[in-house]
């Protein structure tokens, strides 16, 4: 997706460079629902059209809506600053005519000295304070800026106000909406929508870097979770060569899953299947219905493993530092 504050290099995830006369990209999308299968029986169709025919085999009984993917899962390459901008709660969305809200998060591939995120209003800010704050082409001021490192979770609950600096490549893992009020655009030309946006911002969220619990430091076997949520579970792990990976969705409700590449490269098998060969910048959709996948590495592989929770998951710890 080309966007003004977007990269023209994609190293070291794709191998693809802007000429002078072309936009910037700012997104690669690998979940959205014009995303196309690559292989296999269902090559070239979008994901939309295998969610609607096969439902919950494929998206699962987590799904909130059987016949619609998810999960949205793209890459970010931010260059300069994006809009200020909110996301409607799943309610919010509803009342609005959309499918669902938009809570997400972003996981740190890589970040230069100095890049940051903002999320949320400054503690005691109002919304007609930040209303003014538009008017007078200061929103940024009003926002928690905070320092962003290569390896951590981001979580930013739907209602909450946020912006991404620029000069850091991240994966954003996200429900499957397209919904965003773009309440400041640092004086660029593109269309803001101040009412909505104000309308569905929340004063208090549970935004921020997500802790990882004092008593579960880094595992030795290489696999961390990263974040749970009631809209997304998103774990990490590195393979080293010759050990693979098998992944066992035990308990009810089933759910599909993604791995995605982030370095190296690997094949994903089900039982009775095929092996998919993937690298770093590409999604591997594991149906709901295959209770069990194993990663292997080729050489070496690290990779995102993101699914939809168990019941009854409620926010991340964070904190805003
Ligand atoms: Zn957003």
């Amino acid at each position: 997706m080309e966007r003004v504050w977007g990269a023209r290099d994609l190293a070291p995830l794709y191998n693809h460079k802007r000429s002078p006369g072309e936009q910037p990209v700012g997104e690669v999308w690998l979940t959205g629902d014009d995303c196309q299968v690559a292989n296999g029986a269902f090559a070239e169709k979008s994901l939309a059209e295998i969610s609607r025919q096969l439902g919950r085999e494929l998206t699962g009984e987590a799904a909130p809506q059987p016949q619609r993917f998810p999960l949205l899962i793209k890459f970010l390459f931010p260059r300069e600053k994006l809009s200020v901008q909110v996301h409607p709660d799943d309610e919010a969305a509803r009342r609005a005519g959309q499918p669902c809200g938009k809570t997400e998060c972003w996981y740190v591939l890589a970040a230069e000295a100095g890049a940051q995120v903002a999320l949320g209003l400054k503690s005691g800010t109002t919304r007609e304070q930040l209303r003014q704050a538009i008017q007078k082409k200061r929103a940024e001021e009003l926002l928690n800026w905070i320092h962003i490192r290569p390896g951590e979770m981001i979580y930013a609950d739907a209602g909450t106000v946020h912006a991404i600096g620029p000069g850091s490549v991240l994966v954003e893992t996200q429900q499957n909406s397209d919904t965003t009020y773009r309440l400041y655009d640092y004086g660029r030309p593109r269309e803001l929508h101040v009412e909505q946006g104000l309308a569905a911002v929340k004063l208090k969220t549970n935004a921020g870097k997500v802790q990882r619990p004092t008593d579960h430091p880094e595992p030795k076997d290489g696999n961390l979770n990263l974040v749970s949520s009631p809209c997304f579970v998103v774990n990490k792990r590195h393979l080293p060569e010759g050990k693979e990976h098998l992944i066992t969705r035990h308990m009810p409700p089933s759910s599909v899953q993604v791995v995605v590449g982030l370095e190296g490269e690997g094949a994903v098998a089900v039982k009775g299947g095929e092996p998919v060969g993937f690298s770093a910048g590409e999604a591997v959709v594991i149906p709901a219905a295959f209770k069990q996948f194993s990663v292997r590495p080729e050489r070496q592989v690290e990779y995102l493993h993101v699914t939809l929770p168990h019941d009854d998951v409620g926010h991340p710890q964070t904190i805003l530092a």
